[in-house]
């Protein structure tokens, strides 16, 4: 493969959030605006190796962010930030419980122009998974879906849940009648799973909320039979190396991504948190090739994967295949 040739092509991202976004620029400017000092020194900010450190330092960046022209440029920011990265459609989760400094309502109406304003100037054609927080009761759980009812920003695509299994322990029923609610709102359902949580978190995904996707859902590895289970019913796993590398696995030598996908799961690549991490579609891409032995083709795939399992229309999908086998075209032809 060329060097730099996979930035070029249009490639689709299922599971990044705009929590992890932010430049360190970025960050000092925001603070600077809000009179705030940094909690640690700017270098150390995003060098994270757990889950629990790794949210609150989410908790205080976003909270920031304090106006909605400072959440629509973030949002107008990253998307132009990914179309320069050759992401030609991205769902973005959003976490509104990390955006203490907006209520709900305004931050998603932000996020939503700034997308717009991103995609009418070139940039990646982003949508929003709304997400809820794992420690989260049922009663708020479904007043954010009741709140959506009332007012759907015209991006938002999904729903979904993140944070920190190991902490929050068993939320699957607790939280299945929002997602229910979601579903009846014609919202695609998605779950944060397998990754702070073994294979039973993944299970509960499946069952309790009855997700299509999981994002991460590695840990299913774990128990060979629900792996057989992903296969068969088809429940795509939105898989991010070098996130996994750094707060689950160590090396890339552990990763499961090349078993999961022998055993026929429909897998994506994705960043999770590109900025924070230092990485782009691209590289995870080559990393995905370098761990599973793709070639162009299996790239090609893996990206046609990840059309299939996105939160859009039937006819914005068929306009997604059309321009990925045009970008790609002369690049990925087998053989
Ligand atoms: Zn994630």
């Amino acid at each position: 493969m060329a060097p730099g040739a996979l930035r070029l092509l249009p490639k689709v991202e299922l599971h990044v959030h705009l929590e992890g976004s932010f430049t360190l620029e970025r960050i000092k400017e925001l603070a600077r605006v809000a009179g705030e000092s940094l909690p640690e020194p700017a270098e150390a900010l995003f060098d994270v190796r757990d889950l629990a450190t790794f949210l609150h330092r989410l908790d205080w960046w976003c909270g920031l962010v304090r106006s909605e022209e400072e959440a629509e440029a973030q949002a107008h920011g990253f998307a132009s930030w990914l179309g320069g990265e050759g992401v030609a459609y991205a769902e973005v989760t959003v976490n509104p419980t990390h955006w203490s400094g907006l209520p709900r309502p305004a931050l998603l109406r932000a996020v939503d122009a700034g997308f717009s304003r991103a995609a009418g100037e070139g940039g990646a054609d982003c949508r929003v998974v709304v997400s809820l927080l794992r420690s989260q009761s049922g009663e708020e759980a479904l007043g954010l879906v009741r709140e959506l009812e009332r007012e759907m920003p015209p991006r938002v695509v999904g729903l979904g849940v993140d944070g920190n299994e190991a902490s929050a322990g068993w939320t699957g029923p607790r939280l299945a009648p929002a997602f229910r609610a979601a579903a009846s709102l014609g919202l695609g359902l998605t779950a944060h799973a397998g990754e702070s949580s073994g294979p039973e978190g993944v299970r509960s995904a499946l069952d309790d909320l009855g997700v299509s996707r999981i994002d991460h859902g590695v840990r299913a590895v774990e128990e060979p039979g629900l792996v057989a289970r992903l296969a068969r019913e088809g429940r795509t796993l939105n898989v991010c190396l070098t996130s996994n590398v750094r707060l689950l696995f160590g090396d890339l030598a552990g990763h499961p991504l090349a078993s999961l996908v022998a055993a026929g799961v429909p897998v994506t690549i994705n960043t999770d948190d590109p900025l924070l991490l230092g990485t782009t579609m691209a590289k995870e891409l080559e990393l995905a090739a370098s761990v599973c032995g793709w070639e162009a083709g299996d790239l090609l795939a893996a990206t046609g994967v990840a059309v299939e399992a996105a939160f859009c229309t039937e006819p914005e999908r068929e306009v997604l295949r059309h321009l990925l086998l045009a970008g790609w075209d002369s690049w990925a032809q087998p053989g």
